[in-house]
């Protein structure tokens, strides 16, 4: 295993066998690529996907995963606008929901 994880311990994507399938679940918790038969082939696109995001952290402009409203994000970790971000996890979308019900809380 030669694989470049430049910022060990940032956001990770993991690998979940679901109905279609063997799934890549990315940092938020979201579906970032789906139909896979093989696990091995999961993991092999989830390291790809892990250096992408461990060499290019999204800084910048991007979409509330809340409100949809446009923010300056500082990281990957940062999905919320401020003010989302102030009101807390009570109202989260479904995708949230998805990520909750794993048992993992990423907020
Ligand atoms: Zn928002």
């Amino acid at each position: 295993m030669s694989v470049c994880y430049s910022k060990p311990g940032a956001a990770r994507y993991s690998v979940r066998w679901t109905r279609t399938g063997w799934v890549v679940i990315d940092p938020a918790g979201r579906i970032a690529r789906d139909g896979g038969n093989s696990m091995a082939e999961a993991e092999q696109a989830a390291a790809r996907l892990q250096r992408a995001a461990d060499c290019k952290v999204k800084v910048g402009p991007r979409a509330c995963l809340c409100c949809g409203q446009t923010f300056e994000s500082v990281g990957l970790h940062n999905r919320l606008c401020t003010s989302c971000r102030s009101r807390g996890d009570g109202g989260l979308p479904n995708s949230f929901s998805f990520a909750g019900a794993t048992g993992r809380r990423l907020a």
